[in-house]
């Protein structure tokens, strides 16, 4: 059995990288500080006897004792809402907290995974974006917080990979959405979907002309699973290549919850990408990997989800 710590384990994909590793026989060991993560999110774990909760903050000292496999490093906040709300956190556990994964890794001699992000690519100049592509960054403005931690996180993973010979993997993750995510945590999906689901106008950031692509949580858990145990070092992009235009995912959202709600413009935020789709061709090369759940069934699952939540807080 191997012995799995992740960091961020009471997140959105923390949660479901936790559901996996034990599908998978691993015991894991999930840490969080609870600041976007949720309890909810791994309530049916907590009397598994190979799940062990840690509420820490991974700033801090990381002293486990047991022997470890992995270190997976997933935690930070990961909605523009959260991380310009909590830009120092953000900064925080990106560098200090990635440092402290980092040993805690080679202290165990374990195979460390960093959660990046396509937003080391920024407002992306090539299209779409392989991960040769070095990025546009805007460093000092309110995304830079979220994309300058993630590059540094990138680039001290490679340093404890070249100086200490420490086994590492980068996924670059794009825009991923399904079941825990919170629904005020501001992110397009479940912005879209509770506001559907309340009878709200979707509010879509500037003219809805901007593009992200999107990719249902368990085909992004797979790849990460892949990643994992593949020998790849390099940062590897996952997600769904399938490219929408903020508006269209409007109308699909109306179309999937049968909602009536309108449309709301408002403005759009500072240094919002235009543009961003992944080339996956490395991961499909080197993990045998592709998404294979279209939208409409990734939202009707979201939309469930979501639906029963609502339910409950009433
Ligand atoms: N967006 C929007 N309405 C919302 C939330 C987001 O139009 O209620 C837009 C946002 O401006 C961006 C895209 O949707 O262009 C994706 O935003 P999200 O916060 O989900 O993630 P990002 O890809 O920007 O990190």
């Amino acid at each position: 059995m191997r012995r799995t710590l992740i960091t961020g384990g009471a997140g959105f994909l923390g949660s479901h990288i936790c559901d996996r590793l034990i599908q998978e026989d691993h015991e894991v060991i999930c840490l969080d500080n609870l600041i976007t993560g949720r309890m909810d999110n791994v309530a049916h774990l907590l009397g598994h006897r190979a799940f062990h909760f840690i509420k820490l903050d991974v700033t801090e000292y990381l002293d486990i004792e047991s022997p470890l496999d992995d270190v997976l490093h997933f935690a930070s906040p990961a909605s523009p809402v959260d991380y310009q709300r909590l830009p120092i956190q953000t900064l925080k556990v990106g560098s200090l907290g990635t440092h402290k994964a980092l040993g805690l890794a080679k202290a165990k001699g374990a195979r460390f995974l960093l959660a990046s992000t396509s937003e080391v690519y920024g407002d992306p100049l090539v299209h779409p974006q392989r991960e040769d592509y070095w990025g546009n960054v805007n460093p000092i403005g309110p995304r830079g917080v979220y994309d300058e931690a993630k590059r540094f996180a990138e680039a001290m993973t490679m340093a404890y990979h070249r100086y200490h010979g420490l086994e590492t993997r980068i996924a670059r993750i794009f825009n991923t959405y399904g079941p825990r995510m919170r629904p005020s945590d501001g992110r397009v999906v479940s912005n879209f979907i509770n506001q559907a689901l309340r009878g709200q106008p979707l509010t879509v950031y500037g003219d809805g002309s901007q593009t992200r692509s999107f990719c249902y949580v368990s085909d992004m858990v797979e790849g990460l699973y892949r990643l994992l145990v593949s020998d790849e070092v390099e940062p590897v992009n996952l997600g769904n290549p399938k490219e929408f235009t903020v508006i269209e995912l409007a109308h699909l959202v109306l179309q999937a919850t049968g909602s009536t709600s309108g449309i709301e413009f408002l403005s759009l935020p500072v240094d919002d990408p235009r543009v961003r789709q992944p080339d996956i061709s490395l991961a499909g090369r080197r993990l045998g990997w592709a998404p294979a759940v279209e939208i409409a069934e990734g939202l009707a699952l979201t939309i469930d989800y979501f639906r029963k939540q609502l339910r409950s807080s009433h």
